[in-house]
C-alpha cells in the first residue's frame, strides 16, 4: 500500500472509530529540528495520525555529513515504515565487518554481515550517506498531508501550559522562534541535536563537553581510488590513540572514511563542517601500516567535526517531562563508536509513534510521553555507555591494547556481535 493511500485510510479509520487517537482531537505535534531524528519523529507521528509542524533552523535541508551505519535494529524500523525499497535504492549492504590493527595491518577480528546477519536478526546491516537517509525520510514525509515543514525557523524557547481537565485537553505548548514567530501545539519534540536549546530549557544541565577527539571525514568515489583501496566491507583500523573506519555508501559506489584522532581545533565546536587539513590528519596518524597510510594519502579533501559528550542518561526524566519529549542527540548524545547515533534517534521516533498511536484516549499527553521516556531511556543509556567504552578500547595503548587484540583473536565474532542491540528495542 502506498504511503499516501495509507495516510488517507488511516484518517478514515480514525474518523470512523476514533481508535488510534489520543483524544478525539488530532494531537498537534511540534518538532524542533529537522535532522535525522526530527524527520523520523515527524514521520512516525504523522503515521500515528497526528498533525505535525516541524521547525528547522537551517536555510534548507542540507547535504552536510558523510556516512552513517544502520544496524538490523534500525533497518527493521525503516522496513516497518514501508521504506524498504527506498533504502535499498541508496544504501550499501556490506558483507562483513573486519577489524585490523592500524599499526601492523593484521586482522584482529571479523563479523560476517550480509545474508548471515540478516538471517540472525531478520534484517540486513546497511551503510548510507547521511544526506541519502535524510533525503529518503524527507521524501516519505512529503506524502503526508498532515505535516508542515519549516526551514529558516530557529527555535528559541517554549512555554508549557497546565492541563485544564482530566482528558489532557486545554493544556499545551507554545513555541517561540528566534525571529519572533510563535506556534502552539499539544506536545513538543526536542530533536534539535547535540547542542539542543530545548534540552537546555527543559533540563538546564549545561552544554556537552568536547571529549578531546576529532573526526576527519571524507567521501570519495570508489572509481577514483586504486583497485586495492576500493572496498565493499566495513573496516575498522584500531591504533594507539586513534582509529579509522571505512565503508561503502551510495550502493557501494562511494567510500566513506572517517579518522578519529586525539586533538582540538580553534573555532566553533558546534560546527559539524570544519574545513580540515589533510596534512594534519596524516601527521596525527603517525606510524601506521602501509595499507592504511595508502588510503589516507589517496584522499585530499577532508572535513572535520569535534566530538562532544554527555554522561549516559540517568533516568526517564531526561527523555521527557510534561508535554516536552527529547529525541535523538538532544536526549542522548553519543560518540559514533558503536555506530548507533542515527539508529537510536530512529528507534526513539518509532517508540514515540507507537505511544501516540496506542489507544490512549484516557491518557493525558504527559502520561503518554512518560510511557515513551520509560520505553527508551535505559536502552539509550546502555548504548551511550557502550559507545564511550568502545572509544577507550579502540584507542587503547600498552597492556590494554594487547588484552584487546588477544581477546578479539580468541572470541572474534562473539565480541563484535551485539545481540541485545541488533535484535531491536
Ligand atoms: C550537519 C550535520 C552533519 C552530520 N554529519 C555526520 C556524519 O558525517 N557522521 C555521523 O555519524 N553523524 C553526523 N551527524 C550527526 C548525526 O546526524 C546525528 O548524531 C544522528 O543522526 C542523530 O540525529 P539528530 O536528529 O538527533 O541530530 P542532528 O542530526 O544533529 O539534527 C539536529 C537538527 O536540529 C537542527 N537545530 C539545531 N538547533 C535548532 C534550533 N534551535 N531550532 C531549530 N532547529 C535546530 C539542526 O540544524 C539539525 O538539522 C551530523 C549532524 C549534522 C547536524
Amino acid at each position: 500500500m502506498g504511503r499516501a493511500t495509507f495516510g488517507v485510510l488511516a484518517r478514515l479509520v480514525r474518523q470512523a472509530c476514533g481508535f488510534c487517537l489520543v483524544s478525539d482531537k488530532h494531537p498537534n505535534v511540534l518538532v524542533a529540528g529537522g535532522g535525522i531524528g526530527g524527520l523520523a519523529a515527524a514521520f512516525a507521528c504523522a503515521r500515528a495520525g497526528t498533525q505535525v509542524t516541524l521547525f528547522e533552523r537551517a536555510n534548507e535541508f542540507s547535504e552536510v555529513g558523510a556516512g552513517i551505519q544502520l544496524g538490523p535494529n534500525v533497518v527493521s524500523v525503516l522496513h516497518d515504515w514501508g521504506l524498504k525499497d527506498e533504502l535499498a535504492a541508496v544504501a550499501a549492504f556490506p558483507h562483513r565487518l573486519q577489524v585490523r590493527s592500524a599499526s601492523t595491518g593484521a586482522e584482529l577480528g571479523v563479523l560476517t554481515l550480509g545474508p548471515e546477519i540478516q538471517a540472525r536478526y531478520g534484517f540486513p546491516y546497511a551503510t548510507i550517506h547521511r544526506a541519502d537517509l535524510h533525503g529518503l525520510l524527507l521524501a516519505a514525509l512529503t506524502t503526508h498531508g498532515d505535516v508542515q515543514l519549516n526551514v529558516k525557523s530557529a527555535v528559541d524557547r517554549f512555554v508549557q501550559h497546565d492541563d485544564k481537565d482530566q482528558s489532557g485537553r486545554g493544556g499545551g505548548v507554545e513555541l517561540h522562534l528566534t525571529d519572533g514567530r510563535q506556534a502552539s501545539g499539544d506536545l513538543l519534540v526536542g530533536a534539535d541535536g547535540l547542542w539542543s536549546r530545548v534540552r537546555q530549557q527543559l533540563l538546564g544541565d549545561g552544554l556537552p563537553q568536547p571529549m578531546g577527539h576529532l573526526a576527519y571525514r571524507a567521501l570519495v568515489p570508489q572509481s577514483s581510488l586504486p583497485a586495492d583501496l576500493r572496498s565493499q566491507q566495513v573496516t575498522a583500523w584500531l591504533g594507539p590513540r586513534l582509529h579509522v573506519v571505512q565503508y561503502p555508501v551510495r550502493r557501494g559506489e562511494w567510500l566513506n572514511v572517517v579518522g578519529f584522532v586525539h586533538g582540538a581545533v580553534a573555532g566553533d565546536v558546534q560546527d559539524w563542517d570544519h574545513s580540515a587539513n589533510a596534512a594534519d590528519l596524516r601527521r596525527a596518524m603517525g606510524a601506521t601500516c602501509a595499507p592504511l597510510q595508502d588510503l589516507i594519502h589517496a584522499i585530499d579533501a577532508w572535513r572535520l567535526w569535534v566530538l562532544a559528550i554527555r554522561p549516559p542518561m540517568q533516568g526517564a526524566q531526561e527523555q521527557a517531562q510534561g508535554r516536552v519529549a527529547l529525541l535523538g542527540d538532544a536526549a542522548h548524545p553519543m560518540v559514533p563508536y558503536l555506530a548507533q547515533g542515527a539508529g537510536m534517534a530512529i528507534e526513539d521516533a518509532a517508540a514515540l509513534g507507537r505511544v501516540l498511536a496506542s489507544d490512549g484516549a484516557t491518557l493525558q499527553i504527559p502520561a503518554l510521553l512518560q510511557q515513551y521516556a520509560q520505553a527508551r531511556w535505559a536502552r539509550n543509556a546502555r548504548v551511550q555507555a557502550r559507545a564511550l567504552r568502545n572509544g577507550k578500547i579502540f584507542h587503547a595503548t600498552g597492556p590494554m591494547r594487547w588484552g584487546r587484540d588477544a581477546s578479539m583473536k580468541l572470541l572474534g565474532e562473539r565480541l563484535l556481535d551485539v545481540p541485545w542491540l541488533y535484535r531491536g528495542a
